[in-house]
């Protein structure tokens, strides 16, 4: 009987998952994959065999009062229900985030649990939903290993000058630093380039993640140097509804003035604004580019400059670059935005035609032959990434729990 592993990244109303099975040979295959959508209202599971094979695709049962919980049973009952084989070797949970204390992948004990919830105050809206998932497994799979993979781990070991803010230093001890998002994207993106573009990978390369949240990462011999992301995921590039870099002065300002409280500027900062701010349309580029309506392309060229501004300040970071990657949904689908931020990045020593772009969907180079530095677009893997990790933890056997619980010990918790 083969073993299997499945991933789990819980968002506030949605819930994805990955089932994988582990051949004879240990590598890992896709054997299904899907998602419960609109969670708190009208939940709705889609799940596809990796053949293609629609395994479900209806609203659940009592939709409107589906919560996580619930719908990480119906995950599981699906698949049970398709696989009556199914045998966990492991269980593996994107987690937001794990700020200094929980800096790689981990085999989840109670001290790692009681970490996360510790946690809770840097990722308020996504830290919840990430433990109730992990709770909800463990209670259901008591004996099967759970590891949680951080989006932050991938930037740990910068040091003080890429993690600090220009506070009193004893800010940075209590936790106020730059942590960095979509490490387990940025992660799948090193490795693929490794293998398409071996040299270009070994040397400077900057990765786009364009999504619903956004980011960039600078990475030097497959490994991150600098992002655009901070202490939360609100920094760096406007996104789907999030801001991006703002002036703090701006929150001072309507705290002081227009007496707005945390739970309003949250709102603001978290659900009004990027490209819905900026349209008055819609979070959603697909949309942005169908519409006619002025506010639209603004919005989109607003956002392409905040890109290249941001390349140009991690090429700086990098001392220039080798190849830029475009991943995630809108990097991967997005012709209109690659081209407008390529445009304007050929100082950069990136050579593109935006007439003469190769044909297919699957992973490539879009710049032109002999291009000094080369674009590509990489469809990204977060979950392959995480069932690697919980792979490779419970061969290794429990170790990792124990490191970065030893870790966690190490961090002042409290502000000046
Ligand atoms: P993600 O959060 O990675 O799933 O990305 C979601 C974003 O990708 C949304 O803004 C979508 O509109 C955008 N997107 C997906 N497909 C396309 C497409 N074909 N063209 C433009 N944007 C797309």
């Amino acid at each position: 009987m083969s073993e299997h592993i499945i991933t789990f990244n819980a968002g506030s109303s949605s819930i994805k998952f990955a089932l994988f099975s582990i051949g004879a040979d240990g590598l890992l295959r896709r054997a299904a994959a899907g998602q419960v959508d609109g969670l708190g209202a009208g939940a709705h599971l889609k799940a596809k065999a990796a053949d293609g094979r629609v395994l479900h695709d209806a609203e659940l049962p009592e939709g409107d009062r589906v919560g996580h919980g619930d719908a990480l049973a119906a995950i599981l009952a699906l698949m049970q229900a398709e696989f009556p084989q199914l045998r966990f070797a492991a269980i593996g949970h994107r987690v937001v985030h794990g700020a200094a204390r929980l800096s790689a992948s981990t085999v989840i004990d109670d001290a790692v649990l009681a970490s996360l919830r510790t946690l809770v105050p840097l990722a308020p809206l996504h830290l919840p939903n990430n433990i109730v998932g992990i709770e909800a497994t463990r209670r259901a799979f008591p004996g099967v290993a759970q590891v949680a993979c951080f989006d932050t781990a991938f930037h740990r070991g910068g040091g003080f000058l890429s993690e600090a803010y220009a506070l009193p230093r004893d800010y940075f001890e209590a936790g106020i630093r730059r942590y960095g998002f979509h490490g387990l994207s940025y992660e799948y993106v090193a490795g693929r380039l490794a293998e398409l573009a071996p040299r270009e990978a070994a040397g400077r390369v900057i990765v786009a993640h364009l999504g619903n949240g956004a980011s960039m990462c600078a990475l030097r011999g497959g490994r991150s140097i600098d992002t655009t992301m901070g202490f939360s995921a609100l920094d760096g590039l406007p996104m789907g509804t999030r801001c991006g870099a703002i002036d703090p002065g701006v929150l001072l300002h309507l705290l002081e003035t227009h007496g707005y409280d945390a739970a309003r500027l949250s709102d603001l900062l978290y659900k009004e604004s990027g490209l819905k701010g900026l349209s008055g349309i819609s979070h959603d580029m697909r949309e942005l580019e169908a519409s006619q309506d002025p506010h639209a392309s603004e919005a989109i060229a607003y956002f392409c400059a905040c890109i290249r501004r941001e390349a140009g300040a991690l090429a700086a970071s990098l001392g220039g670059i080798d190849a830029l990657v475009f991943t995630g949904g809108i990097g991967e689908n997005s012709a209109r935005v690659r081209a407008a931020v390529l445009g304007g990045l050929d100082w950069l020593g990136i050579e593109f035609d935006p007439d003469a772009q190769p044909e297919g969907r699957g992973d490539r180079v879009i710049s032109a032959p002999g291009s000094p530095a080369s674009a590509w677009v990489i469809a990204t893997d977060e979950e392959a990434v995480i069932a690697h990790h919980a792979l490779r933890l419970v061969r290794a056997g429990v170790q990792g729990a124990t490191t970065a619980s030893i870790a966690a010990r190490h961090t002042k918790a409290s502000l000046p």
